[in-house]
């Protein structure tokens, strides 16, 4: 590995950043790639070398990295109110328009919609006003919160603490008490021997009804879960999951937050992932492709149930204590009305109705047979390829090994950038703009960089 050049990009970011999700010593040696400019589902480096974003970058440049609608959007909103805040009653157009387009495309009946800059930040704040609703109820005791082993719903103190990822708990000193994970519903790994789809469902019911009654119900406020997991391995539960796990819910009457920050808009063939999975959430968290990350914006979607706790324990207070400077921030929320109307004016939903189902049909038919790859799943234009190895038994390789990193060193060598999710699997997460001819580049790129990487396991005698 040739050193960076002094005084070059990638010179300057060695000796002046911290990189988030990088392993900070040997980014010292190696360094980063510089991303200089993008258009449509691609980006190119500062060297010119251009590249598919199979993952739309962090699952949320939704439609890609060039968009002139979005970019008068900003500008037209700046020229006109750069900015202005939501405390105190004071309010918008952007931030109006904003609230009443997501309360009408709800999956379910919602109430109001309230506005932050992250993923995690929206899910901090609905951790916040799961507390403050049961206050407001007079159950001061039901506060603990239940998130799934290899769930992801951020990094702030508490959205870290419901993740379920140990790299995101280790020396952090997260969770914090009061934060409890249940199994997560990976029927390739944790399904047992005979046990059918549906009865691997009904277990993880089982196993959350025995976490809640061993916690005590009057104890246990709320579970999170992504209808599909993203960032812990595009996890899809099995068949009758969610029917199973909301039927324990209700019984002891604990909310149910769907974390959409991936699976909202269109990524997994429907407007919601909840549709997809059948979730009823009583609360929903959003983020990314709502701006298509033009601009940094999320939400939270209350139901009219939750809305009247928090406006009661409100008025009691005098005030709902709780918003950010940048909350319902006028710029990236007109970018997010812009985005929206984007997704209805080019029904982008058929376009990946289209595409989506050959992204499936493509990723099984050139990799489920790969000797490399054990599970190929997946629905819209979310999926992965999980390396594994021993096909039989879905062992998986050794860590130490970090086939996955090595499988996207691989896929960028040959033009895509790829992410390799915790257990060796390679996400596919486009912009939601992808044609079936970019779909096949990627995929040429992807089985490419698969046989090498098979070539080289084996001269290792990994594989
Ligand atoms: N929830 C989910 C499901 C996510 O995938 C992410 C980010 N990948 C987050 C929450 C956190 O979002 P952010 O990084 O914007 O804080």
């Amino acid at each position: 590995m040739t050193p960076p050049l002094v005084n070059s990009a990638a010179a300057r970011d060695i000796a002046n950043t911290l990189h988030p999700y990088t392993d900070l010593k040997l980014h010292q040696e190696v360094g980063p790639m510089v991303i200089s400019r993008g258009e449509g589902v691609r980006v190119w480096d500062e060297n010119g070398k251009g590249y598919i974003e199979s993952v739309a970058g962090l699952w949320c440049a939704a439609l890609g990295f060039s968009n002139e609608r979005l970019v008068q959007a900003a500008t037209n909103q700046m020229r006109k109110l750069p900015f202005y805040h939501a405390f105190t009653a004071k309010s918008h157009e952007p931030m109006i328009d904003l609230a009443e387009m997501l309360i009408q495309r709800a999956p379910v009946p919602m109430s109001k919609a309230f506005f932050a800059n992250s993923g995690s930040e929206a899910n901090d704040t609905a951790i916040k006003m799961v507390w403050y609703f049961n206050n407001a109820v007079g159950r001061p005791k039901k506060k603990k919160i239940i998130g799934r082993i290899k769930g992801y719903h951020g990094i702030t103190l508490a959205a870290a603490s419901l993740t379920g990822l140990p790299a995101n708990h280790r020396s952090f000193d997260v969770p914090l008490p009061g934060f409890l994970h249940t199994m997560a519903p990976h029927y390739y790994h944790a399904g047992l021997p005979g046990e059918s789809e549906e009865e691997f469902a009904t277990r993880c019911a089982d196993e959350l009804e025995k976490l809640i009654l061993a916690e005590d119900p009057d104890t246990v406020a709320a579970m999170w879960a992504e209808p599909i997991m993203g960032a812990g391995g595009v996890i899809l539960p099995p068949k009758g999951y969610f029917e199973k796990i909301q039927a324990v819910l209700r019984k002891y009457d604990v909310l149910l937050v769907a974390d959409e920050v991936i699976c909202g808009f269109w990524r997994t063939g429907n407007y919601w992932g909840s549709t997809t999975l059948n979730v009823q959430p009583d609360i929903l968290t959003c983020a990314k492709a709502l701006s298509s990350s033009f601009l940094p914006i999320s939400a939270v979607l209350v139901n009219e149930r939750v809305f009247q706790g928090l406006a009661d324990e409100s008025h009691k207070i005098g005030t709902f204590g709780h918003g950010y400077t940048y909350s319902g921030h006028p710029v990236p929320a007109a970018v997010a009305v812009e985005t929206l109307k984007i997704y209805d004016e080019t029904r982008i939903g058929d376009h990946v109705g289209d595409v989506g189902p050959y992204m499936q049909a493509e990723l099984r038919r050139r990799f489920a047979n790969h000797p490399l790859v054990g599970e190929v799943r997946g629905v819209g234009l979310i999926g992965a390829v999980e390396l594994v190895a021993d096909k039989a038994t879905h062992k998986n390789f050794d860590p130490a090994h970090k086939v996955g990193a090595r499988l996207v060193k691989l896929t960028e060598a040959n033009g895509v950038i790829g992410r390799a999710l915790p257990g060796d699997a390679l996400a596919f997460s486009p912009p939601l703009i992808i044609t079936r001819a970019e779909i096949d580049e990627m995929l040429d790129a992807v089985g490419k960089s698969l046989d090498e990487l098979a070539v080289q396991l084996r001269r290792e005698q990994i594989s």
